[in-house]
């Protein structure tokens, strides 16, 4: 914890002191260059020291929202620099006054004054985080959105940096559809397993940005509508009579967890319900003739569906990588390794192993063939709502589809004086929006794992635009198994296989 106590137990701002720059990371083999630094550090300024008094929230005339130095930077384990410096937030901007609890929003006042409650606290700004806030603010911009976050942005994520054009439309929603902005688009997608091949020009473009840009880019949307960033680690979520309260002290009247795949707010929530999951790795590469242009994706012969990619950047690199299946718990031992992963991925698409970088793993929690809101005031969004595509890896659209459907929740039922009613509203909308498409990439990842069936699926992809057209629908979107797509499927199944001609990109 950051603040000194008060007597109420709650936070008085800490003495400001210098922060300990960050641990720079070393990488080996190729490195591509360091994305721009966005905006964000000029559009809210950071760190500046300054004293405030307890109970009055600095003055600023800048524009609503703005970005908070961190609370706490934790100490290294053991290590050196395991001092906890501590760094009082700097206020900005209008929206950065927390408000406090009273009884006019049928709330008992808790006689705390320096109690910080928030009307939406989102835990996490990655996608999906940012686009919470996003939604909620486009609903009701007047609202006070505090966004946490344990990293500075911009920061880089274990990602193949695919984004759907579906993300792009949702992101539109809430006008941030600009954060892909100067990245080419890629129009072609290349499936394979073995000698059954198709490449085909998809219906619309795809994007391939790394993370460390496009993050930053939807967390610097987010504070230019009026959010508060704030670098921030969660400790804790508790719900009580007064709502949720995050890391002991940071109230919200609604609060997101948008904390990613090991989210401590799902944990708090919903226990540790075990979920199916799949580890990756990516890293980036110099782009060969052979990925110029197009997301390449080649299926290997481990747990299904398991398979290595590379997506081009449009900027001289690949993002590269491989993932699988995980085991179920009981065998995790049984978790391939690191080596064992860029093995396959060499073994697949040879040539990107050696020559790649910046390799970075990660898990993903997959989606199931029901999606789980609780009721109140606590909203699971992105991969901290177990929202993978089972079938692809994709989890970006997700990420911002159920983001922008819990700002919005939040917003109503604040509007209608119910952040208890949020977890419901929330549910309703992201069901009505993925429930049966959840279903049927469910029962597509099932069909998947079965080698078979990947290549009757290459196969009728290959000799039908609209079957190619609906499995990328269903990996990426919000698609459904039409009864074309299940009868081209059966009729390659039956069919004695044949190798499979490519069609080139038109
Ligand atoms: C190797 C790999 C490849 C992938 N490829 C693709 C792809 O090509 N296309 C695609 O669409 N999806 C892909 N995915 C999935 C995609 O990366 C995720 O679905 C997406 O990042 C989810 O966004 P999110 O905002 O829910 O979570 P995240 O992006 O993980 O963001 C969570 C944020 O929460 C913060 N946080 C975590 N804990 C705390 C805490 N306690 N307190 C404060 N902050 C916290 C983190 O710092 C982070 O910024 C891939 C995943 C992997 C691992």
């Amino acid at each position: 914890m950051a603040g000194r106590r008060g007597p109420a137990g709650r936070r008085r701002p800490p003495p400001q002191r210098p922060a300990r720059p960050g641990r720079r990371r070393r990488h080996r083999g190729a490195r591509p260059p360091a994305p721009a630094r966005p905006a964000l550090r000029r559009a809210g300024r950071r760190h500046r020291p300054g004293r405030r008094v307890r109970g009055r929230p600095r003055r600023s005339r800048r524009p609503p929202g703005g970005v908070r130095r961190d609370r706490c930077r934790r100490p290294r384990a053991g290590g050196r620099g395991g001092r906890r410096v501590r760094s009082g937030p700097v206020r900005v901007g209008r929206r950065d006054r927390p408000r406090r609890r009273h009884a006019a929003r049928g709330r008992p006042m808790t006689g705390r004054p320096e109690e910080e409650e928030w009307d939406v606290v989102v835990v996490g700004a990655g996608p999906a985080g940012s686009s919470a806030a996003l939604g909620a603010l486009a609903e009701d911009p007047s609202l006070r959105v505090l966004l946490l976050d344990r990293s500075d942005f911009p920061r880089d994520k274990s990602c193949g940096d695919g984004i759907a054009p579906q993300a792009i439309d949702v992101l539109a929603e809430v006008g941030a559809a600009d954060v892909v902005a100067g990245w080419a688009p890629v129009r072609h997608l290349e499936l394979a397993r073995g000698d059954v091949r198709v490449s085909r020009t998809m219906r619309r473009e795809a994007y391939v940005i790394p993370r460390a840009v496009l993050d930053a880019r939807l967390v610097e949307r987010a504070v230019e509508r009026g959010a508060v960033l704030e670098r921030h680690r969660a400790t804790s979520l508790t719900t009580g009579p007064h709502g949720p309260v995050v890391s002991g002290d940071i109230a919200g009247r609604v609060v997101v967890g948008a904390d990613g795949a090991h989210s401590l707010v799902r944990r708090a929530l919903l226990g540790d319900r075990r979920q199916q999951r799949a580890i990756a790795i990516r890293g980036y590469a110099p782009t060969t003739d052979a990925v110029r242009g197009r997301q390449v994706i080649r299926y290997g012969a481990r747990r299904h569906p398991s398979y290595a990619w590379a997506f081009d950047r449009g900027d001289g690199w690949a993002n590269v990588g491989y993932g699988e299946l995980l085991p179920p718990e009981r065998e995790r031992g049984s978790a391939p390794s690191r080596k064992l992963m860029l093995d396959q991925l060499e073994a697949l698409i040879p040539g990107v192993a050696g020559s790649g970088g910046e390799w970075r793993g990660h898990h993903l929690p997959l989606s199931g063939w029901r999606w789980h809101q609780p009721d109140g005031p606590v909203l699971l969004v992105g991969d901290a709502a177990g929202l993978i595509n089972p079938m692809t890896g994709e989890g970006i659209y997700y990420a911002v589809a159920s983001g922008v459907a819990a700002g919005r929740a939040a917003a109503r039922s604040l509007a209608a004086g119910d952040p208890d009613g949020a977890g419901a509203r929330h549910r309703a909308e992201v069901r009505g929006l993925l429930g049966r498409h959840l279903r049927h990439t469910w029962t597509a990842s099932r069909l998947a794992q079965s080698p078979r069936v990947v290549d009757a699926g290459i196969r009728a992809a290959a000799g039908d635009q609209h079957v190619f057209d609906s499995l990328v629908e269903i990996g990426l979107g919000g698609g459904r198994i039409d009864a074309r797509l299940a009868g081209g499927l059966l009729h390659s199944l039956i069919r004695p296989a044949r190798p499979t001609g490519a069609r080139e990109p038109t």
